[in-house]
């Protein structure tokens, strides 16, 4: 018998997610929550609209993990079969319930609607299992299955959370011994994987009560360091020192722990300093303000940017010299300073980023794609411009250039 964390298996129900139309973000949102929960995550199943293969997909998921969660399929259409397929899989079958029917009916009245004949099937639930919700018209359902428990929650991402919430995840917890699992994260911008790795890994090398993984994005690397404790205060607590750990061995390259992003922390820090960013951009069109401009309480430092595509907007709106425009070409350092001056000076603000590259898919005439300038004009007067080769696709080479500047000003800021 299995004595360790509880299993889980999870089954996205849909046609779609095996067409590729659909992305299993439920999947993904499930797993984060049982991690949580301190169950492990031990297989993701996707399976089409069709019963035959639901039911195999149940059965090898039930014979696998303690916990099987089910996502779509509770629709009032004849391709929804999820409740056949379990009613099917536990020899059971389906029983139409009068107070899940009136349910669904009030939920219809008060949208104003009519509940169509085919909502009835909704009122349906495998026999022996405990029907749940809705949240909105599909009620989900919990049913023993082999030795699993398994739960039915419908597809539509915004009811399937809820309903995890308040009638899944109180289930698990009081299971005994089920624990929790916190997984910290530290973010480290403008360093490779293998050097992070390299740092941080020795600090854990005899350390079981801790798990150590590294994450890759375009512009950031996670460390990601993994505890298990009887509660959520206990594993914070014991995780802590290790965070700290990591934080002082990789110093300036941590850009933010947990839910602090790149930006989050330039916001925080431009605000603590009382100081006000403007923004020019070039190649990335807005997407270094609009980054800045979704953290809470931006107002308080962002002042404003311009999107300075062409290269007779650079020269019109931001003053760039139509010579060193000529003699450089664009996309440049030279230029890329003078934007950064330029918009500094427009907006009166201490600080003035600017970036220009190209981001593909073809060159621009010897330039290749991923080349990349970025420029930050400061609060004295002084500028400084940094250009490299950034490797990826067009929105990778978008994303990494404006993390490239960010972090040069979230590194000046911290050197205050
Ligand atoms: P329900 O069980 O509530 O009837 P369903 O499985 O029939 O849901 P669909 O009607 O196929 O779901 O989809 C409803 C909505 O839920 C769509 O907007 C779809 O994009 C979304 N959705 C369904 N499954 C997933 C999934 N695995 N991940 C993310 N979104 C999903």
């Amino acid at each position: 018998m299995n004595v360790g964390p509880l299993r889980a298996g999870i089954l996205s129900v849909g046609s779609e997610l095996l067409l590729g139309d659909l992305t299993d973000t439920n999947a993904t949102w499930i797993s984060q929550r049982l991690r949580e929960l301190g169950v492990e995550v031990h297989h993701h199943l996707a399976a089409r609209d069709e019963l035959d293969e639901l039911v195999e997909a149940l059965h090898w998921l039930a014979a696998r993990a303690e916990l099987v969660v089910i996502g779509g399929g509770l629709g009032p259409t004849r391709d929804d079969l999820t409740r056949e397929a379990v009613a099917a899989a536990a020899g059971v079958g389906l029983e139409h319930r009068d107070d899940l029917e009136e349910e669904i009916r009030q939920r219809f009245a008060a949208m104003g609607r009519r509940m169509a004949p085919a909502n009835l099937r909704q009122a349906r639930v495998p026999a022996g299992a405990r029907a749940f919700g809705p949240a909105g018209t599909a009620p989900g359902f919990a049913l023993d299955l082999d030795l699993a428990r398994l739960y039915a929650l419908p597809g539509v991402p915004w009811e399937l959370r809820e309903l995890f919430t308040t009638e899944v995840a109180p289930e698990i917890l009081a299971r005994a011994g089920a624990g929790v699992s916190l997984t910290r994260r530290v973010h480290v911008v403008g360093r490779g994987e293998s050097d992070v790795a390299a740092v941080v890994e020795p600090l854990f090398a005899d350390r079981s009560e801790l798990t150590l993984a590294f994450l890759a994005h375009a512009d950031a690397i996670d460390v990601r360091l993994t505890v298990r404790a009887v509660d959520l205060a206990t594993a914070q607590l014991a995780s802590q020192p290790a965070v700290d750990e990591v934080v002082r061995a990789l110093g300036p390259a941590v850009a933010g722990v947990d839910d602090e992003a790149l930006e989050d922390a330039v916001l925080r820090l431009l605000t603590e300093a009382g100081h006000g960013l403007a923004c020019a951009e070039s190649v990335t069109a807005g997407d270094v303000a609009a980054r800045l401009g979704r953290v809470p309480g931006a107002s308080r430092a962002l002042r404003g940017g311009v999107v300075v595509y062409a290269t007779e907007a650079k020269h019109r709106q931001l003053g760039v010299d139509a010579g060193l425009l000529a003699a450089h070409g664009p996309v440049s350092a030279p230029v890329t300073e003078a934007l950064a001056v330029g918009v500094r000076e427009r907006f009166a603000t201490d600080w003035g980023l600017a970036v220009t590259g190209v981001a593909g898919p073809d060159p621009v005439g010897e330039l290749p794609v991923g080349t990349a300038f970025w420029a930050l004009a400061g609060p004295s007067g002084t500028s400084e411009v940094h250009g490299r080769l950034v490797p990826g696709d067009r929105r990778q080479v978008i994303a990494r250039l404006g993390s490239a500047a960010l972090d040069l000003l979230r590194r000046r800021l911290l050197e205050r």
